[in-house]
């Protein structure tokens, strides 16, 4: 019975999720599925990457989070538009979350749209929200066995960012590691290992998402 109505919950949303889909596609908008555990740093990706592509690229951000607006009151300091979904306690967003916050976007408006997912490595990877791809984010203060212990997220990632690599000399983190294990669940993901704190690897994962931006400009 309980796994019954898990799949109804599920093919409900992936309905939803195709609709989204629809709606971003005609306003040509690419979208991106920000996943991680709490604390990876999302969104300080996030503040450092709407640093170097907002001069070039429209972009918003959807928000979401268990209680507070403290992630989407950063976002906003950016200058971007930002709306803030707070799921009261519910661990993963859904799509039609997505579509209630998106209706308070101007889609038309934007080019890109980043959804920062609940902290979460594990319910959020089975709710479709009409994203293009998902990115994973770990950190190197958690450890390097996170593919091998939550794969459905890994395997469902185009990219897997690496944060916090300004710490790497005081964890036991094995990037070398992580990486192998990524690339052995997933051998097309991309992996940015960066710091969103100081800056470094920055560069090359703005670089990617802009190829994203283009790549799918020319599929019309
Ligand atoms: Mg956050
Ligand atoms: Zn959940």
């Amino acid at each position: 019975m309980e796994v019954k109505l898990v799949t109804n919950v599920l093919k409900a949303n992936d309905l939803l999720a195709k609709e989204l889909r629809s709606t971003f596609s005609a306003h040509r908008l690419l979208v991106v599925n920000l996943m991680s555990a709490p604390g990876s740093g999302k969104t300080s990706l996030l503040e450092k990457s709407l640093d170097l592509l907002k001069t070039e690229v429209r972009v918003g951000v959807i928000e979401g989070d268990l209680y507070t607006s403290r992630d989407a009151d950063r976002i906003e300091k950016k200058g971007v538009p930002v709306v803030q979904i707070n799921t009261q306690g519910g661990c993963h967003l859904d799509a039609a979350m997505v579509i209630r916050a998106a209706a308070s976007l101007d889609l038309a408006g934007l080019e890109l749209l980043f959804i920062e997912n609940v902290g979460n490595l594990v319910c959020p990877s089975s709710y479709d929200l009409g994203e293009d791809f998902r990115v994973t984010v770990i950190s190197t203060t958690e450890g390097n066995d996170k593919p091998e212990k939550y794969p459905t997220m890994f395997r469902q990632s185009r990219a897997l960012v690496i944060n916090k690599i300004d710490l790497l000399p005081f964890t036991d983190f094995n990037l070398d590691e992580a990486c192998r294990d990524a690339r052995a669940l997933n051998p097309e993901v991309e992996i940015f290992p960066l710091s969103a704190r100081t800056g470094e690897g920055l560069d090359p994962w703005c670089r990617w998402v802009r190829y994203q931006l283009e790549a799918k400009r020319a599929q019309g």
